[in-house]
């Protein structure tokens, strides 16, 4: 922790990824040494855990040496960095079993929950999505993924729900500027009342700031309906893929995070939260 005048403030970043994610290359020594140099004081490794056959990310996640390379960086960068041991789950209320044996295994600090491929053959992230799905009506593909996220929400095991509106990262050309989350109220409604009922949180994933869009994921409103329906639990992550973006974008998170009413974040141990409050003036990082 440091401080800047009477405030204590608290950087950290926990949704990064490291090669032992497939689209990956950072070693997570390199991911550290970022994280370093961004003044972070924390950082989780939330690496992809997917069981679909179709996406090339599935069956790549080693736990065994993952969690002994979580232990090296341990050793090495000692007290300057805390360091999380996550994982990302896609669909866990899809893949219960196979996920339930992962997290049963494993000591994990922290479980995040995304919804990658709204149905088992159709990945969000791909112009199919927007075109082909749904005669190409996008609007009626998003309602089907915040469908899709009710039932996530339900019944998946996991801490906290990644990047809420994560279509939104992708789709630009499709919509434009006709995006708005506000047409999905209701859906988007149900999802956040089952997490606040299930303590789950939501995470601000500040990576489409770096592709120039205007709003993370999600945006700033969902923050709003979240925290006035009673939910507390809000993590912060940028989904680095890369050293350069190990970091990003944490301060201007922090700040909206404010604005939208919460006075804390949430770190995670052993899958339990604790509260950090957010300073009234948050430096900017070292980037
Ligand atoms: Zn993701
Ligand atoms: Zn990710």
């Amino acid at each position: 922790m440091g401080t800047l005048g009477h405030e204590v403030y608290m950087l950290v970043d926990y949704h990064c990824h490291t090669c032992f994610s497939q689209d990956s290359k950072a070693s997570m020594a390199e991911q550290c040494q970022a994280a370093l140099q961004r003044r972070l004081h924390q950082i989780a490794f939330t690496e992809h855990e997917d069981y679909n056959p179709d996406d090339p990310t599935s069956f790549y996640f080693r736990h065994e040496a993952y969690l002994r390379e979580v232990e090296r960086c341990r050793q090495a960068f000692g007290t300057s960095l805390v360091i999380r041991a996550g994982i990302e789950i896609s669909e866990p209320h899809r893949h219960a079993a196979r996920a339930g044996r992962v997290l049963a295994e494993y000591p994990w600090d922290f479980v995040l929950g995304s919804l990658h491929w709204v149905t088992p053959e159709v990945d969000s992230y791909r112009p199919q999505f927007f075109t082909t799905w749904c005669d190409g009506d996008w609007r009626l593909a998003f309602r089907r993924y915040f469908t899709e996220m009710i039932a996530l929400a339900r019944d998946g095991d996991f801490d906290v729900l990644a990047h809420l509106d994560y279509p939104a990262r992708y789709g630009k050309r499709y919509f434009g500027d006709e995006y708005d989350i506000g047409e999905f109220e209701d859906l988007v409604r149900e999802a956040l009342s089952i997490l606040i009922a299930r303590g789950k949180g939501i995470e601000i994933n500040t990576s489409p700031w770096r592709k120039g869009a205007a709003h993370p994921n999600p945006p700033q409103v969902v923050l709003s309906w979240y925290r006035e329906m009673g939910g507390t639990v809000l993590t912060i992550g940028s989904d680095a893929h890369a050293p350069q973006e190990v970091g990003a974008d944490m301060s201007r998170a922090l700040a909206l995070a404010r604005a939208a009413g919460f006075t804390h974040i949430t770190l995670f141990e052993q899958r339990k939260p604790t509260f950090v409050p957010i300073a009234n003036d948050v430096p900017e990082p070292n980037v």
